[in-house]
């Protein structure tokens, strides 16, 4: 037998690097096994064609925690969150444009452009956005309960968020609002400007199989609102070197902590003996025992291919094959060979470009039954941070293209 672990985490995406981290912290042994040749998972910068780096998935940040970042001094493992600045640049056919993101008194003077009223709203609408994160933000990092059978701790957890959206007062309404409803009514609401609806229900679409017209799309809207950069809420940024930089950084402090990690291993069983886990086998017949098993691969695999189905409760079963992660982004990204004209010279100081064929273009029915609107494009631009250091030829421009709601796929 290899090995015997107080821990196996399968996958070496950046969530299960940080469960290992943890782990590892509280002095358990920990072995991760990653699929793939290197960790990342979706968070991860690839040579994908010879001389370029690019980060092949996820491609900005400001959702990873801060206090992750702080317990686990990523940043003397090599992380650096560079700020985007300005955040965004939407042109116009008529020759206008909305450039969002620079700071507040150029936001302003931006939306002002298209609607003086927009703009006396906008500070008022983020003052709002605020409020309810002050509310959902605190729960992050908290266990999730258990809703079939709470301990009483948790029934005190969640009882304080209870008393936290209580203190919300008349804005507890909005705050539900936000947290179950669509995007479009509230941004109706509170702007008059298409130009500006269209590009902040850029956040309520992007990767869901939706239009901002859908229920739960306000929620994505505002997640995307939530984070923060370098203490700053809502600001987006770059990782130097690519978004791999801060998993590599992460399986770094992993390493230093004890955990052992090892890639080109993929899980295909995890064993189990009198209701309990005892470890998991991999594809090459290879066991590694432990008697607690972590995944960071997604639902369906984990329960329904890497266990037996025998093991798990059939209300459970039933549960798990009731989740759906449906998802409509795909990615590219291209080099650049020529330098770009008119608008686009402006859109060189933005990080991020948008192009909509509306506002809320309602999905129309496809030959599968799905709902197939005209896809978003969506723009990022890697800033010199990340060319300088992700590009092993400098000075080569690239840009990474997220179309939004091209194609569906169920995740399974
Ligand atoms: C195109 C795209 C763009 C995105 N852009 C952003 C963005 O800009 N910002 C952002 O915050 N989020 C973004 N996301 C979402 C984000 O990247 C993911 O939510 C996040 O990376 C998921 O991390 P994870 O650790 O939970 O899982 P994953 O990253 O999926 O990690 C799972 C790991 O498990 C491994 N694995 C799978 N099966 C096995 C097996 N049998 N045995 C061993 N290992 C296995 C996989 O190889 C992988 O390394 C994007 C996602 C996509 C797809």
């Amino acid at each position: 037998m290899p090995g015997t672990y107080d821990a196996i985490i399968i996958g070496g995406g950046h969530n299960g690097l940080v469960t290992a981290c943890y782990l590892a912290r509280a002095k358990w042994k920990v072995l991760v096994l990653e699929r793939r040749y290197i960790v990342g998972g979706a968070c991860v910068t690839e040579e994908t064609f010879p001389g370029y780096k690019v980060s092949t998935a996820a491609y900005v940040n400001s959702l990873f925690r801060p206090e992750i970042i702080r317990d686990l001094r990523l940043a003397d493992y090599g992380f650096e969150a560079v700020e985007r600045n300005p955040a965004s640049f939407t042109p116009f056919l008529d020759g206008r444009y909305l450039m969002l993101g620079a700071d507040k008194a150029s936001d302003i003077e931006n939306i002002a452009k298209f609607s003086k009223k927009d703009a006396a709203a906008y500070p008022k609408y983020e003052a709002m956005l605020e409020r309810v994160a002050s509310v959902v933000e605190p729960t992050l990092t908290q266990v999730p309960p258990n809703l079939m059978h709470p301990s009483l701790g948790q029934l005190f957890e969640a009882g304080k968020m209870g008393r936290a959206l209580q203190k919300l007062g008349p804005a507890m309404g909005e705050a539900i609002e936000v947290l179950t409803g669509a995007a479009r009514p509230i941004l109706d609401r509170w702007f008059e400007s298409e130009e500006l609806k269209g590009t902040l229900a850029t956040d309520a679409i992007i990767g869901a199989f939706a239009a901002p017209s859908m229920p739960g799309t306000a929620y994505v809207l505002f997640h995307h609102v939530m984070g923060e950069t370098n203490g700053k809420r809502g600001v987006w940024s770059y990782v130097r070197g690519g978004m791999g930089g801060l998993t590599q950084a992460l399986a770094k402090a992993a390493k230093d902590l004890g955990v052992e990690i090892k890639t080109e291993a993929e899980v295909v069983k995890i064993l189990t003996a009198n209701c309990a886990v005892t470890g998991v086998a991999l594809a090459d017949g290879t066991e590694y025992r432990a008697k607690k098993v972590a995944s960071g691969v997604d639902m369906h695999h984990t329960f329904e291919r890497f266990l037996d189905p025998e093991t798990l409760p059939p209300a459970f079963r039933d549960a798990v094959a009731r989740i759906g992660y449906e998802s409509a982004a795909r990615s590219c990204t291209h080099r650049l060979r020529k330098r770009r004209r008119q608008d686009q010279r402006r859109a060189r100081r933005a990080s991020e470009l948008h192009r909509m064929p509306g506002y809320d273009r309602r999905p129309a029915t496809s030959r599968h039954g799905a709902s197939r609107p005209r896809p978003r494009l969506h723009r990022t631009r890697l800033r010199r941070c990340e060319v300088r250091h992700a590009l092993t030829r400098p000075g080569r421009r690239m840009h990474h293209t997220v179309v939004g709601r091209h194609h569906r796929r169920t995740g399974r």
